[in-house]
């Protein structure tokens, strides 16, 4: 199994790289492709930068040149719920792009295109394979039973939640917009930029995918703040460890 590693900025994948066993770099199209072992699997690891596009063809290459079986994405996120604080984590079981809308485009003769619906696949939200989220889940737990962190950037222990996770191509940063993904989509647990344009081409593919976010901000006037001081002390951490616990146990699927 050849599993393909995204995180959108290199800091959130810093950490995975220090302890990636790299045979070669490979540069397509302004990504440098890490090739080589980690956790025990063939990898290939990338930063995608960041938003819809920058992901998908990002995904592309990892399915297309390197034939990935299967593709995890893992970064952080801006919580949506207000259940969730800084430090959760949001393993998605499904994902849809908040800013598509053809709702005012007639699909046929007698019905509209639903809010979200992607034309031609006929759906909104893109399924993640339940059993590969129990097993991130289960990685996730590991982690967090394993290891603490002492910072005050952080506003929980971490609880993992499982749901819905938005992508657009926009930092979401104020309580308005906010208040609009609320009541647009009810169960969404947070807002990000590239895990549903991975999830729509692994879809089309067939390929399977995971998408592991930790929550670094709450969408709102605070958002921008200690990010990247955010993503190098705990994120890129919580990327490495959770994923470094999931990769044997994909491998025994
Ligand atoms: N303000 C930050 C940059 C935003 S980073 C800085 O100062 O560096 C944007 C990345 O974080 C994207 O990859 C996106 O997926 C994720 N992200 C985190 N919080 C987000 C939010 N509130 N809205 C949208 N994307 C967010």
């Amino acid at each position: 199994m050849r599993i393909g590693i995204i995180g959108a900025m290199p800091q959130e994948i810093d950490r995975i790289e220090m302890d990636f066993e790299a045979e070669r770099i490979e540069q397509i199209a302004g990504r440098a492709y890490h090739i080589g072992r980690f956790a025990g699997a063939e990898c290939v690891l990338v930063f995608s930068r960041w938003g819809k596009v920058a992901a998908a063809s990002t995904a592309t290459v990892l399915i297309e040149r390197f034939a990935v079986d299967l593709v995890i994405f893992t970064g952080v996120a801006g919580a949506v719920s207000p259940a969730l604080n800084v430090g959760d984590i949001v393993i998605a079981d499904r994902l849809l792009q908040h800013d598509f809308d053809v709702s005012s485009v007639g699909k046929n003769a007698t019905e509209m295109f639903a809010k979200f619906e992607i034309p031609l696949l006929g759906i909104s939200y893109f399924p993640v394979d339940s059993r590969l989220v129990e097993l991130a889940d289960h990685a996730a737990k590991e982690y967090l039973a394993s290891h603490s962190f002492q910072t005050p950037l952080l506003k929980s222990k971490g609880n993992i939640y499982i749901g819905t996770i938005a992508s657009g191509d926009q930092f979401i940063a104020h309580p308005n917009r906010l208040e609009e993904l609320r009541s647009a989509i009810p169960d969404l647990l947070c807002v990000e930029m590239e895990g549903a344009a991975v999830a729509q081409v692994c879809y089309e593919y067939g390929i399977p995918y995971l998408v592991i976010r930790t929550i670094s901000d709450k969408a709102d006037h605070s958002a921008g703040m200690d990010f990247i001081t955010f993503i190098k002390d705990i994120a890129q951490h919580y990327s490495h460890g959770i994923v470094q616990q999931l990769i044997p146990k994909l491998l025994t699927m």
